[in-house]
C-alpha cells in the first residue's frame, strides 16, 4: 500500500522559503518517492523545479538558489498507473491573465474525468490526466472573474472526492481540506512565517509550532508577510470522513493528526487488539516496522489482564515483547528480482528471524493489515523454520475487503486476499495456528472517533463518497453555507 502524495507550503517575512519547503519535503518523503517539486513566488515572478525521484536526488544546491521568493509551496508524489514521468510531477502550475497558480494534490476525485471534459469543451487544454490540472484550470478559470476566496469555494463547489491542496497564487499561499477532511493537513508556526503541511512531523523539522488541524471544508490563507492567516469555513458536513488508514498505516508515528499523535493511537489499537483477542503465547513480535507500535500496546495491555479478560496475577510475567525479526533497511523498491520464485523468496531479503527469540515457542507476530497475504504467508513459513511451535498473526486493522478510491495505491479487489476470503480461509491460506483482526468498532473507539466521521470504505466496502459503481455510506448532497471570513484568533 502507498499513500500517494505529500503537500506543503509557506510563508516567510524576509528569507527564502526554498530551503523550509526542500527540509519540509524531506520529513513528508514517506508520503511520496516517485517525484518531488518546489514553487516559489518572488512577488514578481514564479520559479518552479519538478523531478523525478527521491527529494535528496531531485534537487541540488543551484536548484535551491534559483527558487527565490519568500513564499512557496512543494510536493511530493506517488502516481498509481500510468504517467510515470513528469507530465503528473508536481506541484502543477499555470500562469493565467490576472497571474500565476501552483498546485499541490493529496486525493483523488471521484468526478475528475467528467470535468475534465466540461472544461476542454470551454477551451482548456490538458497536457496530463492528472486530477490536480482538473482543479488547477477550474480555479484559474474562477479567478478570472471572481476574489480568491469566491473562486475557491466554487471550485470546491464543484470538485467532488477526497483534497488537501496547497496553491500558490502569486506569492499567496493557500491550504484547503476538502468538506470530509478525507486526507489531513495541518498548521504550523515558524519563528518568521507559517506553514501547512500534510503532516505535522514537516512542521516539527522546520523547528515549528502546530497550530492546528485545517478543518474539514476550510480555506486557510497565509499572510503575504508572515505574520499569520486567515480562517474560511467554505464548506461544512453532518460527517467527516478521516482516512482511519492514516493512523494504522500511512502516516509517520511522530505526526499528530486531526488531534491525536498517531503513535498513541497504534498503540492504543494494539491494546484493543489484545482485548479483543490477545491469545497467550511465549513471545509476541512486530513486524518491522509497521507493527511496532501495535505490538507495544498489545504487549502492555496483556500485562494488565489475561486473553479470558482477567486481572494478571502478579507472579505471572504475562506475554514477552521481543524485536524478534530484523529488517534489511537497503531492500529498497527499485530492488530487481526476475523470477516469481525470486520475488515469493524477497521477504527473505528484507526480514530475518533471531532464532533464539522464536525456537521452541509459542510466537505472535503482529501486523498492521494484510493486503495480498504473501508477506504474511512466508512470515509464518519463516517463522516456523526457525523453530517456533506456533505461530498466531494478530492484525491492528480490519480485513481489507475493497479498493482504495480516495488517494491510496492499494490493490485491486481480485489482488485483496480479504475480498473473498472469510478470516478462517485466509488463515489457512497463510498456514497460522490461528488468526485474528481488529473489529470496525475497535478502530472508531482507539481513534476517539464517532465510526460515521471516518473512511472505512476499504474495510466494508462502502464508501463516504459518490464513487460510481460503488455503495455510498452517505448523504452524498453537498449543502452550501454562507463563507464569512474569520480571522485566524477569532
Ligand atoms: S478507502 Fe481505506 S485507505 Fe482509502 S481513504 Fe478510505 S479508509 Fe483510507
Amino acid at each position: 500500500m502507498t499513500e500517494k502524495c505529500g503537500v506543503v507550503g509557506v510563508s516567510l517575512s524576509g528569507r527564502d522559503a526554498a530551503r523550509p519547503l526542500y527540509y519540509a519535503l524531506y520529513a513528508l518523503q514517506h508520503r511520496g518517492q516517485e517525484s518531488a517539486g518546489i514553487i516559489t513566488h518572488d512577488g514578481f515572478q514564479q520559479h518552479s523545479h519538478v523531478e523525478m525521484g527521491l527529494v535528496g536526488d531531485a534537487f541540488d544546491e543551484g536548484d535551491l538558489e534559483s527558487l527565490a521568493g519568500s513564499a512557496g509551496i512543494g510536493h511530493v508524489r506517488y502516481p498509481t498507473a500510468g504517467s510515470l514521468d513528469t507530465s503528473c510531477a508536481q506541484p502543477f502550475s499555470v500562469s493565467f491573465k490576472s497571474g500565476s497558480l501552483g498546485l499541490s494534490h493529496n486525493g483523488n476525485l471521484v468526478n475528475a474525468d467528467e470535468l475534465r471534459d466540461k472544461l476542454a469543451g470551454k477551451g482548456h487544454a490538458f497536457t496530463s490526466d492528472g486530477d490536480t490540472e482538473v482543479i488547477a484550470h477550474d480555479l484559474a478559470r474562477n479567478l478570472l472573474e471572481e476574489d480568491l476566496v469566491r473562486a475557491v469555494k466554487r471550485t470546491m463547489g464543484r470538485i467532488h472526492g477526497s483534497y488537501s491542496l496547497t496553491i500558490s497564487h502569486d506569492d499567496t499561499i493557500l491550504g484547503v481540506r476538502d468538506p470530509q477532511g478525507n486526507r489531513p493537513l495541518c498548521i504550523g508556526e515558524l519563528e518568521d512565517g507559517y506553514v501547512i503541511a500534510s503532516e505535522s512531523a514537516a512542521i516539527d523539522t522546520l523547528d515549528g509550532e502546530l497550530v492546528r488541524d485545517v478543518r474539514p471544508g476550510e480555506l486557510v490563507v497565509l499572510h503575504d508577510d508572515g505574520t499569520g492567516f486567515d480562517s474560511y469555513q467554505l464548506f461544512e458536513r453532518e460527517h467527516t470522513a478521516h482516512c482511519f488508514f492514516e493512523h494504522v498505516y500511512f502516516a509517520r508515528p511522530d505526526s499528530v493528526i486531526d488531534g491525536q499523535l498517531v503513535y498513541e493511537a497504534r498503540r492504543e489499537l494494539g491494546r484493543k487488539l489484545w482485548d479483543e483477542s490477545g491469545v497467550e503465547t511465549d513471545v509476541v513480535m512486530p513486524v518491522p516496522d509497521s507493527g511496532r507500535a501495535f505490538a507495544s500496546g498489545y504487549a502492555e495491555a496483556a500485562a494488565e489482564t489475561t486473553a479470558d479478560g482477567e486481572p494478571r496475577p502478579e507472579r505471572d510475567d504475562g506475554v514477552e515483547f521481543a524485536e524478534g525479526m530484523m529488517k534489511n533497511r537497503y531492500v529498497g523498491r527499485t530492488f530487481i528480482m526476475p523470477t516469481q520464485d525470486e520475488r515469493e523468496r524477497a521477504v527473505r531479503l528484507k526480514l530475518n528471524p533471531i532464532k533464539s527469540t522464536v525456537a521452541g515457542k509459542t510466537v505472535t507476530l503482529i501486523d498492521d493489515s494484510i493486503v495480498r497475504g504473501t508477506t504474511s504467508t512466508q512470515l509464518v513459513e519463516l517463522l516456523r523454520d526457525c523453530g517456533a511451535e506456533e505461530v498466531h498473526m494478530r492484525i491492528g486493522a480490519p480485513p481489507i475487503v475493497a479498493p482504495c478510491y480516495m488517494g491510496i495505491d492499494m490493490a485491486t479487489r481480485d489482488e485483496l486476499i480479504a475480498a473473498d476470503k472469510s478470516v478462517e480461509e485466509i488463515r489457512e491460506t497463510i498456514e497460522a495456528d490461528s488468526l485474528a483482526y481488529l473489529s470496525t468498532d475497535a478502530v472508531a473507539e482507539a481513534l476517539a472517533s464517532d465510526r460515521d466521521d471516518l473512511c472505512l470504505g476499504c474495510v466494508t466496502g462502502e464508501y463516504p463518497y459518490d464513487v460510481e459503481g460503488e455503495v455510498t455510506d452517505r448523504d452524498v448532497d453537498r449543502p452550501e453555507i454562507d463563507s464569512q471570513p474569520m480571522r485566524a484568533d477569532d
